[in-house]
């Protein structure tokens, strides 16, 4: 995962600069970059493995001088880029995940193209997107035929001496904000980082839109489209709950997806309501609101330090921060009947090993797990997340039933389908818990608010909208 932003402003920029990219931390714990153009580009790059974004970047902050910057978190690549171009030199940001990106490498050696950066492995992917970009007739027909090469999702920020150009992808699987304050513009991926930094949303970006942020504001390069495949997983777990994504707020998201979880449990009697924080707190405060039970947190988290426990690479590391950010809060689990709301079931083993098990340790008498999205069937298309396939909860039960791994899950999908019961049923004793019931895919989508066929529920679903194909 990754997060974007750029500014554009009447001043210095590099304190707006350093705080809105902040407020992406949460996307992301390998690498983060600056760039801010004045007289000359200042650019620098940081692993962020063992310091997070605020101390690594303090003091370069601090010596970069100019009116316009981009910058970056990124689980995928460090960046930002700098290529002197046939444009000329101008420095970039990107955040997506290119699924053909080998093709596309292939293509560009083959015409005599070199590249210089290597992440992971394989050629950095935001090199890739601005040498793509270098072979256009000009700037914004090298943006516009790079996104249109690209397979996948990839939204930019490419910073020149016109000011900061973005760009949202395509199908609009990402989203990308404008803001306004005093004296300049802004551009990000988490609407989140504007209002402590003096900005106000003035735009969403549209899927395929190109606008120059500079100092005369924001002038449009390219039309976006009406297709849009945007990430629904955003409102349901990655997002922040302060951001909003085509103006659709997560927070509230969230708190109606609780709802649609409480609608269906009318007959059942609880004590407690509660969430594994962060994200299922909300989708907890929902469901206590909609069936007028209390919220309370038998589960704090030790917030100092510790970030998501997903985004670091290895799953030992994983697996140690579950264990250790959650604190357990006796008096008020000892005989409650417990609802427990979670974003989502991804593998299961945290939630059984270090959240279940808590509860029981300290004597819950009824745990009632409410995911509030449906079973997770497919991998991120994107690599909008660290699982496989056969991580996931819902197939390891499939491949128990079944007695293999099977490729059409389609009956497993349907959650009025025996499989689908018989599905749950082996993930709820996998976990111990004395009730599961998940999110349904129509639910989820009318928590949201969109039509369904702007969202991407390929994680769900498994369906690539036809468009796209
Ligand atoms: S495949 Fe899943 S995580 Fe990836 S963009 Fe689609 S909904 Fe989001």
């Amino acid at each position: 995962m990754s997060g974007i932003f750029g500014v554009v402003s009447g001043g210095d920029c590099a304190q707006t600069l350093f705080y809105g990219t902040d407020y992406h931390s949460h996307l992301g714990t390998e690498y983060a970059g600056l760039a801010v153009l004045g007289k000359k580009f200042h650019r620098q790059i940081h692993t962020l493995d063992q310091t997070q974004f605020k101390s690594k970047f303090y003091e370069d902050y601090r010596r970069m001088k100019g009116n316009k910057g981009i910058g970056v978190i990124s689980d995928l690549d460090e960046q930002p880029i700098y290529l002197n171009s046939c444009f000329g030199p101008f420095c970039i940001v990107t955040n997506g995940f290119i699924e053909n990106s080998e093709e596309l490498t292939r293509g560009l050696l083959k015409n005599g193209i070199s590249f210089s950066e290597v992440s992971k492995g394989a050629v950095n992917s935001t090199e890739l997107v601005a040498k793509l970009i270098s072979q256009g007739n000009n700037l914004i027909d090298g943006i516009e035929k790079a996104l249109a090469k690209i397979s996948g999702s990839c939204s930019l920020l490419l910073l020149n001496k016109d000011g900061v150009y973005a760009a949202r992808d395509r199908f609009g699987y990402t989203p990308l904000v404008l803001g306004k304050d005093k004296t300049g513009w802004a551009v990000t991926t988490e609407a989140s980082a504007f209002p402590n930094i003096g900005f106000k949303v003035t735009k969403y970006l549209q899927p395929g839109e190109i606008v120059l942020l500079n100092e005369d504001g924001i002038l449009d390069k390219k039309r976006g489209g009406n297709i849009n495949q945007i990430c629904a997983f955003l409102w349901i777990y990655t997002g922040f709950p302060a951001s909003s994504y085509e103006g659709i707020n997560v927070e509230t998201v969230r708190e109606r997806c609780g709802r649609c979880l409480a609608q269906r449990d009318r007959d059942m009697d609880v004590d407690v309501v509660s969430g594994v924080p962060d994200s299922g707190t909300a989708h907890a405060i929902g469901y206590a609101m909609e069936s007028g039970k209390p919220f309370r947190r038998p589960l704090v988290k030790y917030t100092p330090g510790y970030g998501r426990s997903y985004t670091p690479p290895s799953q030992e590391i994983r697996d140690l921060i579950a264990r250790m950010k959650l604190i357990p809060i006796k008096e008020i689990i000892k005989g409650k009947r417990i609802v427990l709301c979670e974003d989502s079931i991804v593998r299961g083993t945290q939630l059984k090993s270090f959240t279940v098990k808590k509860l029981q340790d300290c004597g819950a008498k009824e745990i009632h797990v409410r995911p509030a999205c449906p079973p997770l069937m497919f991998p991120c298309r994107f690599n909008l997340s660290t699982r496989s396939i056969n991580e996931l909860a819902a197939r390891r039960a499939i491949k128990a039933l079944e007695g293999k791994d099977i490729k059409d899950v389609t009956e497993y999908v349907n959650h009025n389908s025996e499989k689908y019961r018989k599905m749950v049923e082996w993930i709820a004793n996998d976990l111990d818990v004395t009730t599961l019931k998940y999110q349904t895919v129509d639910d989820m989508v009318k928590a949201i608010g969109l039509p369904k066929e702007k969202l991407c529920l390929y994680c769900w679903t498994g369906k690539i909208p036809e468009r796209e194909k």
